[in-house]
């Protein structure tokens, strides 16, 4: 039997170790904290899940997929872990990025709506703002509750508590380094990535925001959902955030985030403007430059891979980035090109919600 040691067990590290058990391998997972801690990207309380990825059909089948695989792990561990509230992108620019995805999406046969402001205007309590032009809506997407997720991909695996090196790495067949924000500083010359701050704010709402949709303003770079599962209104300013180390980060929310946030509130919901805060999270993305994954094997140890750059965007893919990983292991098929290690154009390539970093 294939010895496979999968290091991290945050959403991808946790969805490869589960796709590489059910094809027979004997898998371990060493993990440094807690499978969903919340200094790891996949501890956040909520994430997003959309099929709107511009003109990219790649992740937007991925995370068709992948929305598969979360229905059937809800089966299995019997949690609610999706809410398919749908989301509203809301165009205020030029909206390039959901004209495209609008396109991508009806080759796909995935479903959305395009929506005037007014028509829009049906999915929120209160929905403002003199920049929006139209608002596409995805009725399939929704939000995954991200650390119940995760955990409960955990759950079962066989788990080693460590923090393994490549000066002192598992021995294996297979090691599969799926380290998150920790990635480029294990293997500092050859992944290139930017670990960068991100706060995220709840605020009280009446219960006519539950079940409202999640939204994404891709133009000015926020994003965030309705109240859910009793957490408030998530918005979340994706702003470009200070480089940072994900061990030792003060996680006290920033009040100049704060301020941004609530600014936003004020001009696209109105009735939320004074709403209290009820909650928020400090995380970090690890951003590739341009916010395409890393799925590649090391140049010198063959039989390690590095598995990563979730670039702000990568939860909601995890457990069909756990089979395509797994594809690759097998050598059923070769990583894409546009994962591989080495430099990258930069840019965003229209798969996040904004540009810089
Ligand atoms: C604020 C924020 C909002 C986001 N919003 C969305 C969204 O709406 N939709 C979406 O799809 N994605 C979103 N993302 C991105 C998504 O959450 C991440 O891409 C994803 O969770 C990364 O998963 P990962 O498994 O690669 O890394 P992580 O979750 O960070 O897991 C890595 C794990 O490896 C462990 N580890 C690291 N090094 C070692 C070592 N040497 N030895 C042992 N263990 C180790 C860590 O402790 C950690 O548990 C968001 C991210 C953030 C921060």
């Amino acid at each position: 039997m294939t010895r496979a040691v999968v290091v991290g067990s945050g959403v991808f590290g946790a969805s490869v170790a589960r796709e590489l058990i059910r094809r027979g391998f004997d898998v371990t997972v060493v993990e440094q904290y807690a499978p969903g801690n919340v200094r790891s990207g996949s501890g956040g309380d909520t994430r997003l899940l959309r099929f709107a990825h511009g003109a990219n059909e790649w992740y937007s089948r991925l995370a068709r997929r992948g929305l598969e695989l979360w229905h059937e792990l809800e089966e299995e561990s019997g949690e609610r872990l999706f809410e398919p509230i749908g989301i509203a992108w809301f165009d205020s620019v030029d909206g390039a990025f959901s004209r495209a995805s609008e396109a991508t999406l009806g080759r796909l046969g995935i479903p959305c709506e395009r929506m005037t402001p007014e028509e829009a205007r049906r999915l929120f309590p209160s929905l403002g703002g003199d920049d929006l032009r139209s608002v596409l809506f995805e009725p399939g997407a929704g939000v995954l509750y991200a650390r119940q997720a995760t955990r409960a991909l955990a759950r079962g695996l066989p788990l080693e508590h460590g923090r393994a090196t490549p000066e002192q790495p598992p021995e294996a067949d297979i090691v599969v380094w799926a380290c998150g924000s920790w990635l480029p500083s294990l293997f500092p010359t050859l992944v290139e990535q930017r670990i960068s701050r991100r706060d995220v704010f709840f605020f009280g709402a009446g219960g006519d925001w539950s079940g409202t949709p999640g939204f994404c303003d891709y133009d000015s770079a926020y994003y965030g959902h309705g109240e859910l599962g009793g957490l408030g209104v998530k918005v979340a300013p994706d702003v470009a955030g200070d480089e940072v180390e994900p061990d030792t980060l003060d996680r006290t929310p920033d009040p100049a985030k704060l301020e941004l946030a609530r600014a936003y509130m004020r001009r696209r919901f109105p009735s939320l403007a004074d709403a209290p805060v009820v909650g928020a999270r400090v995380c970090q993305y690890d951003l590739t430059p341009d916010a395409h994954f890393l799925v590649a094997r090391h140049p010198e140890r063959p039989s390690w891979w590095l598995v990563g750059g979730g670039s702000g965007h990568g939860f909601k893919h995890g457990p069909a980035l756990g089979e395509y990983v797994a594809d690759c292991v097998e050598g059923l098929r070769e990583p894409e090109p546009f994962h591989a290690l080495g430099p990258r154009e930069p840019g965003h390539g229209s798969l996040r919600t904004m540009a810089t970093a």
